[in-house]
């Protein structure tokens, strides 16, 4: 069920279908100087997209695209910022407001190859996803020169290519943008001349064929004795779940993750886990988006599934974020890892370009949020984008359980979700938390968290129907 939850993400991670930031690419917009116009123009595109329009896509690159169209949008907004509810209104070229960040700053950069064995195995996953294989679509991705070094067992002999032309899916019956031409995992052809040198769904085939040493049926028949579709992302694999995973520092549907973490945040939680990177926004490196680019297709060809932009947080960015993809040749899903205090606009430019929203819901009450966080606004704003993110794109929410917070927080947000969301999410519980930064000035956060709070947290989430469950 999760699968099908992220169906749209794993369609693009096998490449059979293209990344929203690449359809965006090639949807061609009106270019204005004007803001009201251009968003005008963007609203018109959004809602020909909602309403079908580009089911076929045109295989030449407009001189102004949707994408283009959302970064002359970003930039005018970086000028006077309001990316989050915040409002600062400065022009980030010369100021910083409450974020503090001013141009973009990379604390870490991560991408564990070794996250890829064992990547990820499935059951039924080929079964299940009905790619029709009489497409005669002939898609396109981009000619990439960058020197692959992965090193795989590739035998293939396939000369099937993701070259030429993007995309024509003529088949109503089947979803737009799928750009394989059969209904098998797509091969590249391990020829370094090939215009797409990319082995990673060779390695992804390898994997998915032989590597894990779990039987996976097995893990099926021995589920527990409820439909519960629960990961448990830890070294322990193949547990309690139909999928095998490697479970490393990330959600398992997700790795392995090129994560590019931002310095600097909109929130300021007391319990901030990643608070060095959060509350420095000076702390790291600059990286301009050519060679940002650059790292992204690299590690997309040596077998990343997703490019992962975090932080803190990366909206202070999102002109920057924008831009770089527009560099990106190769075919890669993005995540947007968010605490999704986020303003309608940004919401609005994010819609068409994420594919996966990994989102952070913290508490389920405002009181807790802005003793907590600081802000008032917290259950309307996040909740409202939280709606949005599901109606645009796939989504995974994450909550961190608090201690002493799971009747005022955990239990109530988990109500919300039902309610506002439906029991078709995937939710990721998170025990893992360390009462870090300001943590020790709150008596109710100074404890450690203890396993049957989580438990509690689960149970209940279970009960109400919550069933894909990944624990992390
Ligand atoms: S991202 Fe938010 S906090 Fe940062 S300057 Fe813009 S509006 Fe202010």
């Amino acid at each position: 069920m999760i699968e099908k939850l992220l169906n749209d993400y794993f369609m693009v991670n096998l490449n059979k279908k293209l990344s929203l930031s690449n359809r965006a690419k090639l949807i061609p917009s009106k270019n204005y100087n004007e803001i009201n116009l251009l968003w005008k123009e963007h609203q018109k595109i959004q809602s020909d997209l909602d309403n079908g329009k580009y089911k076929c896509l045109n295989d030449s690159i407009p001189d102004f695209s949707y994408l283009d169209l959302k970064i002359k949008i970003a930039n005018k907004i970086f000028k006077e910022c309001i990316f989050c509810p915040r409002k600062c209104k400065v022009d980030r070229n010369n100021e910083t407001g409450f974020c503090g960040v001013r141009n973009p700053i990379i604390a870490s950069e991560l991408f564990n190859q070794n996250e890829t064995l064992p990547i990820m195995f499935k059951t039924d996953y080929n079964i299940n996803y009905n790619i029709n294989s009489n497409i005669n679509n002939n898609s396109n991705i981009n000619n990439s020169n960058i020197n692959n070094n992965f090193n795989t067992n590739n035998n293939s002999n396939s000369n099937s290519t993701i070259d030429s032309n993007i995309i024509c899916n003529t088949n109503p019956n089947t979803d737009f943008n799928i750009i394989s031409n059969s209904d098998s995992i797509t091969d590249y052809n391990n020829n370094s001349n090939n215009s797409f040198n990319n082995n990673y769904n060779n390695n992804f085939n390898d994997n998915f064929n032989n590597s894990c040493n779990v039987d996976s049926k097995k893990d099926l028949n021995n589920k527990d004795n409820n439909n519960s579709n629960i990961l448990e992302n830890n070294n322990n694999n193949c547990k309690k779940s139909s999928l095998c995973i490697a479970g490393l520092n990330e959600e398992s549907p997700l790795i392995p993750s090129h994560k590019i973490f931002f310095s600097g945040c909109t929130l300021r939680c007391a319990f901030c886990q990643n608070y060095e990177i959060s509350i420095n926004p000076k702390n790291g490196i600059s990286i301009n988006k050519k060679d940002l680019a650059f790292k992204i297709n690299n590690n997309r060809l040596a077998g990343s599934s997703n490019v992962n932009f975090v932080g803190g947080e990366p909206t202070p960015n999102l002109n920057f974020i924008l831009e770089t993809i527009k560099l990106t040749k190769e075919n890669i899903p993005i995540i947007y890892n968010s605490n999704m205090y986020l303003s309608t606009e940004t919401m609005s430019l994010l819609n068409g370009f994420v594919d996966l929203y990994l989102t952070d819901f913290k508490f389920g009450n405002n009181k807790c949020a802005s003793r907590l966080s600081g802000v008032s606004d917290y259950m309307e704003t996040v909740g409202n984008n939280h709606k949005i993110a599901l109606s645009s794109g796939n989504i995974i929410i994450r909550h961190l359980v608090l201690p002493n917070h799971i009747e005022c927080c955990s239990i109530p947000l988990i109500d919300w979700i039902v309610e506002n969301l439906g029991v078709d999410v995937v939710l990721d519980i998170v025990d893992k938390y360390k009462p870090f930064y300001k943590a020790n000035q709150y008596q109710d956060l100074s404890k450690t968290l203890k396993s049957k709070d989580v438990e509690r947290v689960i149970d209940y989430a279970k009960s109400l129907g919550l069933n894909n469950i990944i624990k992390t």
